[in-house]
């Protein structure tokens, strides 16, 4: 919502600022769909409220339950008629976490990935990332949804780095207590590797988790199924994992999509140990194992057996790892399956 009018609109009324704390609660701590719902404001306010300010910059079209319940998926219609996704997960029993887009498509065309398959079509606003957190908590309320909303990951279309200004504005608005007052250490970034944006986040939002797409210990390997590799490689992304370690001396989580015979053999494994192992204070890095969600016939998860037998191998090297679990697959609400479209 475009708070910045909000505020305008209500110093021409000559509203006092009580009234804007009422509505500031109601719209982003309680999940109130419109206006009216506010009953704490004089009724005429309520319906000129309701006709001038939209809360929402988009309009949802099409909802996708995964056969568990955990996992939603929303495909939202942009004022401009472009499309995005967004996902609520339940990673536990009461709990939920938002996965967000920060762009519409995603120029870095990773191989593996939905998002990066349609090519890039413009930034989000800060205020079109805030509203995606802002239709959860409405549709948390409007359902009679109980639970706690928890944590929110920018791990859905785009790359973050690639549209600081917004999705730092956006953090600065997710965190803000007068707004949604989430805590910085409940917001995780995931990037590509982009070495501007990690000093970035080092430096503004040093307790906002990171989390580096990796996926190969190998840069050759690297390279040719992520293009990103040609500029930011393994060596780069060394050098800011340091810079990012001096700076916070908070963890970093590495994933890693296991892709059968492409990145999950023991040489595999051997090569990503090298990498962590060349790291100072790598102890402060965590693994992730991912399983690969279809989004196309040209690669095929790892086995189970196999994501085991590699995480164990790791484990045995003193790595710090684990295998994440992925929820939402069934409704193409998993990581790298969000493509936008209608
Ligand atoms: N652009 C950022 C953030 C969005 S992608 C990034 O790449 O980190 C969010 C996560 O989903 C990343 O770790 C990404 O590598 C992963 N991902 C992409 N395609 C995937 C797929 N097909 N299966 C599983 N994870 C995938
Ligand atoms: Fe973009 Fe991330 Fe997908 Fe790569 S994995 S194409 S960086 S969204």
């Amino acid at each position: 919502m475009d708070y910045d009018r909000l505020e305008k609109l209500l110093a021409s009324e000559k509203m006092p600022k009580y009234r804007l704390d009422q509505i500031r609660k109601a719209i982003f701590r309680d999940g109130v769909s419109s206006f009216s719902e506010i009953l704490t404001l004089p009724r005429i306010f309520r319906e000129e409220l309701d006709e001038e300010v939209d809360i929402l910059s988009f309009f949802p079209e099409k909802a996708l339950k995964s056969l568990d319940g955990r996992s939603i998926k929303i495909l939202l219609k942009l004022k401009d008629g472009k499309y995005i996704e967004t996902v609520l997960i339940s990673p536990k029993p009461g709990i939920w976490s938002a996965c967000v887009s920060s762009q519409i498509g995603c120029p870095m065309g990773c191989q593996f990935c939905a998002t990066g398959k349609g090519g890039f079509v413009r930034n989000l606003t800060s205020e079109e990332i805030i509203d995606q957190i802002l239709f959860w908590k409405q549709h948390l309320k409007k359902n009679k949804i109980s639970g706690i909303f928890s944590n929110i990951v920018f791990m859905g279309m785009g790359e973050p780095f690639l549209n600081w200004k917004e999705v730092s504005k956006s953090i600065k608005d997710l965190t803000d207590p007068k707004l949604f007052g989430f805590g910085s250490r409940s917001i995780s970034v995931s990037t590509v590797g982009i070495r501007e944006g990690i000093e970035k986040i080092a430096k503004e939002f040093p307790q906002v988790n990171l989390a580096i797409s990796l996926h190969f210990g190998n840069n050759k390997k690297r390279s040719e199924y992520m293009p990103i590799n040609k500029d930011y490689d393994l060596n780069n992304i060394k050098n800011s994992i340091s810079c990012y370690f001096q700076k916070t001396r908070r963890k970093i989580f590495l994933e890693y999509i296991m892709l059968a015979d492409i990145n999950d053999s023991q040489k595999d494994a051997d090569d990503l140990i090298k990498f962590i192992r060349s790291i100072d204070d790598n102890y402060l890095l965590h693994l992730n194992l991912i399983k690969y969600n279809e989004t196309s016939g040209k690669f095929v998860p790892s086995t189970g057996t196999k994501m085991n037998e590699f995480k164990n191998y790791l484990v045995s090297r003193e790595i710090s790892v684990t295998i994440r679990k992925s929820l939402g697959e069934d409704i193409q609400g998993a990581c790298g399956q969000l493509a936008g479209k209608n």
